[in-house]
């Protein structure tokens, strides 16, 4: 066993300032990384870490590799789980970090606040029957992904780094193991407002809420309810990040109440794949049987979701029940309006539109017709779109499309620059990370990984480095299944 200090980097420039460990007891435990036997980093993410102020010189060594795996802690880390609740499926739960470490936020440049944790850290309070430990290919999954949903400007988690272990982990079959150092806004989930309603402890959850007000949207805190406006910028985030997400086809997979973070940001990088050819219905999850988290019921559970959370509020929202009910309905009532106008506003932009018409939802819509019923690429048909370039697969459609650009003042060119703006060349495709986990997991080659990554965390751009990452799989993602990889 390798023995466990707290290590002090002077030059790594980590500041810890644990305000999550100082909420009431019933809100976390505990927790310290169960040290592994053979830590060696495998991917280190440069441009976040000098974003967050660390330094890269230091922390890609030895010594970083020691951190990134749970076997030493840095200075000021005070490692715990957290505890919290979810619908799975549908179903309440009581969870928590199971094979998760929060080593502690980490102050960065601006004073902005980063929760750093390690996935796959060991057993906790929380692991119930799991073995606390994560697998490399699903790590890496993780890193890739998340690291494109931030090339695309989507508000998500993001990777720092990820440790091999040494060791195996048994999923099935024994697989390499590995621990993901996971950056976030923060943690806080539906299922931590679930947990807290749980207790039935109105202090601890008033607790709970004005410590999330306070660290996401200190602005609401003095008004006159401000937990309603609590719940409305959650609303408000959520019907954002869900429309991205529509935007680009990406499908979550798994989207649990544990798995929907108050920040507003992506989290939980399981199942989750980007639709190819578009289908409404597409799922991946080799799990999700009855299609619940399927590409088009996207925007109905986050909706689900934030009913989860405003039932979990209810006592704060009004000291009369009847009142809090009344209020958490008319604010969740503003949901589909919302993400229909962040949905409508990004398909406008995606095809060069500048101006607002009665007729453009009808025209969106029948192009998606079209691409659903010539099962068309999701992507490759957006970004293709040309202002004078009518397109021979699908003439009749490009007629209404010039006649409605011709009704606005820009230029073809100033509609191109729009376009491509708003539709990436690159997505990451099923098989091309398929291809780079399978080189780095068993043959340790990571060169696939860093050329895939240099791919898709600048997706707008034409380049060299698109080539061979813009066409989708030629079998098609038909059959291509996910798994949440526990
Ligand atoms: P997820 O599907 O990743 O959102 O995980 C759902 C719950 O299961 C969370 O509470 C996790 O912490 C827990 N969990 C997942 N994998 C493991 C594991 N290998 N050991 C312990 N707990 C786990
Ligand atoms: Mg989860």
């Amino acid at each position: 066993m390798i023995s466990k200090t707290a290590v002090d980097f002077p030059n790594a420039g980590w500041r810890f300032d644990n305000t999550y460990s100082r909420l009431p007891q019933q809100f976390h435990s505990r927790a310290t990384p169960t040290p592994v036997r053979l830590p060696e980093l495998v991917v280190f993410n440069h441009s976040l870490a000098e974003d967050m102020g660390l330094r890269s010189q230091v922390l890609e060594s030895d010594a970083g590799a020691a951190v990134f795996s749970g076997n030493a802690i840095p200075q000021g880390a005070e490692p715990i789980a957290q505890a919290y609740a979810g619908h799975q499926f549908g179903h309440f739960t009581i969870l928590g970090d199971g094979r998760a470490i929060l080593l502690g936020e980490h102050l960065g440049p601006n004073k902005k606040r980063w929760d750093v944790q390690l996935k796959g850290a060991g057993r906790t309070a929380y692991s119930r029957r799991g073995d606390g430990r994560a697998a490399l290919g699903p790590m890496l999954r993780e890193y890739i992904i998340s690291e494109a949903m931030h090339g695309l400007r989507i508000p998500t988690t993001r990777s720092l780094a990820v440790a091999s272990t040494g060791e195996s982990v048994f999923r099935g079959e024994d697989l390499p193991g590995a621990v993901l150092t996971r950056i976030a806004a923060s943690h806080i989930r539906v299922g931590t407002f679930e947990y807290a309603a749980r207790e039935q402890n109105a202090g601890a959850l008033r607790e709970l809420a004005d410590y999330t007000i306070q660290r996401h949207c200190p602005e609401i805190a003095g008004g006159t309810n401000p937990y309603r406006s609590f719940l409305e910028e959650v609303i408000e985030r959520q019907a954002l990040l869900v429309a991205k997400w529509m935007l680009v086809g990406f499908i979550h997979g798994v989207m649990n109440t544990d798995n929907m973070a108050l920040s507003g940001e992506t989290i939980d990088y399981g199942p989750c794949a980007f639709m190819d050819t578009y289908d409404p219905a597409t799922v991946f999850s080799s799990i999700d049987l009855n299609g619940r988290y399927a590409y088009a019921n996207q925007p109905g559970i986050t909706h689900w979701n934030l009913a989860r959370l405003a039932e979990a509020l209810l006592p704060l929202l009004d000291s009369d029940e009847n009142t809090a009910v009344e209020i958490a309905k008319e604010s969740l009532g503003i949901f589909p309006r919302i993400f229909q106008q962040h949905w409508l506003s990004g398909m406008r932009l995606k095809i060069g539109l500048f101006t607002e018409e009665e007729g453009d939802m009808a025209l969106i819509e029948s192009l998606l017709e079209w691409m659903h019923r010539s099962r068309s690429d999701y992507t490759n048909t957006l970004r293709l779109l040309d202002p004078e370039k009518v397109s021979t697969a699908n003439p009749a459609w490009h007629v209404g499309w010039s006649a409605r650009l011709g009704r606005q003042s820009q230029t073809p060119e100033e509609v191109r620059q729009q376009m491509r703006l708003h539709n990436p060349v690159v997505i990451p495709r099923n098989h091309k990370v398929e291809e780079a986990l399978e080189a780095a997991t068993s043959a340790g080659d990571y060169g696939l990984m860093h050329r895939l990554l240099a791919a898709v965390t600048n997706p707008f751009e034409e380049g060299v480095v698109q080539d061979g990452y813009r066409e989708p799989s030629p079998n098609g993602s038909e059959g291509y299944q996910t798994f949440c990889g526990t």
